[in-house]
């Protein structure tokens, strides 16, 4: 062992991957004063910036400008099949990649006061994690290792090439028929981004489609990918893949009685995702985990109450936006020293596919399985007048309310549904009653009118019938 191995780096926080949790707990951390070593082995910003979020949504943004050519003459504007260079296509979308990664960087990091390692991290002991040639001794270690791909066993995968969110990003090649195994958010929106991009494409999910949202409006989103040619396998099982003679690639399943085949010229693996746990050490460090993740108390405290776990690797949630606040519960434990807990009452997400389809609290299945008495509230997009002049009357918001008017849940699918649910993640956080939203004056004429009008529908329905409704709907607009 080297004098430079031996060297021993003692810190207050040594947090391990420079990813959406990771950055916000080390920048809090050091803020705060304390003594911050981060560890990071591959690429600052995590998935979030170089392998998730940022490039997903980067490439939905040109996928909706080629559709928009498409959809123009319903305005009356020349509707033109849009001309896609997809290696422009791909090197925008690691232009916005650079744009942002500054925030995230090792020198913006330096420069707040944090130590930066760019090593593999792994616990020699309960208190000391080595990375490259150092030795890190820590008050307390933040584990924010995150996720990755999770690519199932599939009879014949071994034979044909790939893609992951790993790797698709890097692609810079016309794409002509893309299969995409996996119907959850990260599928949906990779194959609306290529459908709209002028591929081909074909998703196969072995269970439901958007499994964890709410059917009566996945449907939306489902009845739109497919008017716009997606093509679904839903519930396929025994999936076979083979390499075809011109280098095309076959994907069999069994739906039903019968078989369905799809060939295609690229494929798409996004069938969840897989907690980062190898290569830690962690039973040298006292940790409990299991292939789904480390093991937390609702203090995100693991089984070592010196080291913390947090974002996809701690789970149950894996958005950027829970490892971010999953962060500031770390910062008041090992900080402030105070016993805060997570709350998971109020997680928002959001599917980012044309309608986007947006989610927080509790959903009616939710208040079903829990044998809650509820009243569950339904407005249509298209008594939106803003959604009339945009074209884009598909679309609803449901919301779920106690008899009495408490807000527990509320779900949208439409425009822009991702904005449309801020004030309801802010009501079902602040446990505010229906009235707050009914009694707010919402401008005139927004798409955001519908979450003001599906309030007051709380009380319409109780007082009065379907004609005197509408009549006070109509009087509403004024
Ligand atoms: C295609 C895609 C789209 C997504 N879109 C969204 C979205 O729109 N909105 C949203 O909220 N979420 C989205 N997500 C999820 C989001 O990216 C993750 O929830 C988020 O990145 C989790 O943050 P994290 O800090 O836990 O992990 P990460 O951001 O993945 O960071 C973990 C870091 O740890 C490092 N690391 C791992 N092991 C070690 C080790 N032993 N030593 C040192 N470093 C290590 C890794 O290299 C990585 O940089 C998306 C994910 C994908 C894949």
């Amino acid at each position: 062992m080297s004098q430079a191995m031996d060297k021993v780096l003692n810190v207050d926080v040594c947090v391990i991957g420079a990813g959406s949790g990771g950055l916000s707990v080390a920048a809090g951390a050091s803020q705060m004063g304390a003594k911050v070593a981060l560890v990071e082995k591959a690429d600052m910003g995590g998935d979030c910036l170089n392998t998730g979020c940022v490039p997903s949504k980067a490439l939905l943004a040109a996928a909706h400008a080629a559709q928009s050519m498409r959809d123009a003459g319903f305005f009356g504007v020349q509707s033109q099949v849009p001309e896609v260079d997809w290696k422009q296509v791909y090197d925008h979308v690691h232009g916005v990649i650079a744009a942002i990664a500054p925030n995230d960087s090792q020198q913006r990091f330096e420069a707040m006061g944090v130590i930066v390692i760019r090593a593999a991290g792994r616990f020699e002991d309960e208190r000391t994690l080595r990375a490259g040639d150092r030795l890190i001794r820590a008050k307390y270690f933040v584990l924010a290792t995150g996720s990755s791909a999770f690519v199932p066993p599939i009879d014949g995968l071994q034979d044909v090439d790939y893609f992951t969110n790993e790797n698709i990003f890097d692609n810079s090649e016309a794409i002509e028929h893309l299969i995409v195994i996996g119907g959850g958010p990260i599928g949906m929106e990779m194959a609306q981004a290529h459908l709209r991009l002028g591929a081909k494409v074909t998703v196969v999910e072995m269970g439901r489609l958007l499994m964890k949202d709410d059917p009566e409006l996945t449907k939306v989103v489902i009845d739109r990918l497919a008017s716009e040619g997606m093509n679904f396998y839903e519930g396929g099982r025994d999936l076979r893949i083979e390499k075809v003679a011109d280098g095309k690639i076959t994907v069999r399943c069994q739906i039903d009685a019968g078989e369905r085949c799809a060939v295609g010229s690229h494929l798409l693996i996004a069938t969840g995702r897989r907690a980062n746990v190898n290569g830690l050490n962690l039973d040298a460090a006292g940790v409990v985990y299991s292939p789904k993740g480390v093991e937390v108390d609702a203090r995100l405290r693991s089984s070592n109450r010196r080291v913390f776990a947090i974002g996809d690797v701690a789970g149950p949630y894996q958005f950027t936006h829970m490892a971010a606040y999953q962060a500031g519960v770390i910062i008041r434990n090992v900080l402030f020293k105070l016993p805060a807990k997570v709350d998971y009452s109020a997680v928002p997400w959001v599917t980012y596919t044309d309608p986007e389809l947006a989610h927080v609290g509790m959903s009616e299945a939710d208040a079903i399985k829990a044998g809650k008495e509820v009243r569950v509230l339904r407005w249509k997009f298209e008594d939106n007048d803003r959604a009339q002049a945009e074209r884009r009357t598909e679309g609803m918001v449901k919301v779920i309310t106690t008899p009495k008017g408490l807000i527990l849940g509320a779900s949208i699918v439409g425009l822009h549904a991702g904005e449309l649910i801020q004030p309801w993640i802010l009501a079902v956080s602040q446990k505010l009653k229906i009235g707050a939203v009914a009694s707010m004056i919402a401008p005139y004429p927004t798409l955001a009118e519908v979450n003001k009008r599906i309030a007051g529908s709380f009380y319409t329905q109780k007082l009065f019938s379907n004609t005197t409704r509408w009549i006070v709907r109509f009087l509403m607009r004024f």
